[in-house]
């Protein structure tokens, strides 16, 4: 008797396994409302990326290419569907069509030195895009929070900073997915944008990325030289209409950079708008799959 009693019970949690399953895939797209304590908790755990919580890109960090920070982990599948929510709806009422505009991007971060940079943005009025890696959301949380609240965009930059011509299609989708969904469980905002790390991808590759890719026209190498003066002068000496200029907010002698950089673009009329706020100023559609170095006039 006992064992029909457990039989049944056994029956009874296939069937509603089933169910649940049956319900599901059911074909109505779920759009979880943030509860983020709980939202952060589940991406990480689905994505095993706890054992990297405290490992930022910082502290990995080893030159390679234009930029730095290799990691060579794995990571498991995330498959929660998420509200897709625009960044602020960007106003270029304000910006004027007769001057110039440029778009400071800040990749790896963010860091110590990231309010530093918010700040120097904040006093001129300036705004800039910070293409984050996942690995160190939720240590600057806050800090992503005053990137978007103050008007400035982040873009996705994967979770630790793969190069992704050497990765799986899956692995792919975790770098990319896994972070959209850390940042969303941060903000709730989920990026618009996508830069691969070391900007290495083809066209191919961009396809899949699944967002418009950006990529940048003036490059400070930052990472390597580690020279506020060589910074400010790479910028100022190059800098024209519709640039993309490539910067990384894990250093000090970049973010003294930008003290310097900011305040003079501005001095000589140049506007500092984020990249999707330049796209609409230019009248450039951002594509996903395809991938942008600049926003020049022709
Ligand atoms: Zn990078």
């Amino acid at each position: 008797m006992k064992k029909v009693l457990i039989l049944s019970l056994i029956a009874l949690m296939i069937l509603s396994i089933n169910i649940g399953a049956n319900a599901k895939e059911g074909g109505i797209q779920q759009y979880n409302l943030p509860n983020l304590g709980h939202a952060k908790y589940s991406v990480e755990k689905a994505l095993d990326f706890s054992v990297y919580a405290s490992e930022s890109v910082e502290e990995q960090q080893e030159t390679k290419s234009e930029e730095q920070v290799p990691a060579d982990e794995e990571q498991a599948p995330a498959d929660e569907e998420q509200a897709l929510i625009n960044p602020e709806q960007q106003d270029t009422s304000e910006l004027d069509y007769d001057k110039p505009v440029v778009a400071l991007t800040f990749d790896d971060g963010p860091s110590k030195y990231t309010p530093e940079i918010l700040e120097v943005l904040r006093e001129n009025n300036s705004k800039a895009t910070f293409f984050v890696v996942g690995s160190s959301v939720n240590k600057y949380k806050d800090t992503l929070n005053q990137i978007i609240n103050e008007g400035n965009e982040i873009g996705n930059h994967t979770y630790n900073h793969k190069d992704l011509t050497t990765v799986t299609d899956e692995e792919l989708y975790k770098q990319v997915k896994g972070t959209d969904d850390l940042i969303y469980s941060a903000t709730g905002y989920t990026p618009a944008i996508m830069r691969p790390p070391y900007g290495a991808s083809d066209d191919e590759l961009n396809k899949k990325i699944l967002k418009p890719v950006i990529k940048w026209s003036v490059d400070t190498r930052d990472w390597e030289n580690r020279n506020t003066e060589m910074i400010v002068n790479e910028i100022l000496e190059n800098v024209q209409d519709g640039d993309i200029v490539l910067m990384h907010d894990l250093y000090e002698s970049t973010a003294e950079a930008a003290k310097i950089v900011i305040p003079e673009l501005v001095e000589r009329g140049y506007q500092l708008v984020t990249v999707s706020e330049m796209s609409e100023y230019r009248g450039i559609s951002l594509t996903e799959g395809e991938q942008f170095y600049n926003m020049y006039i022709n």
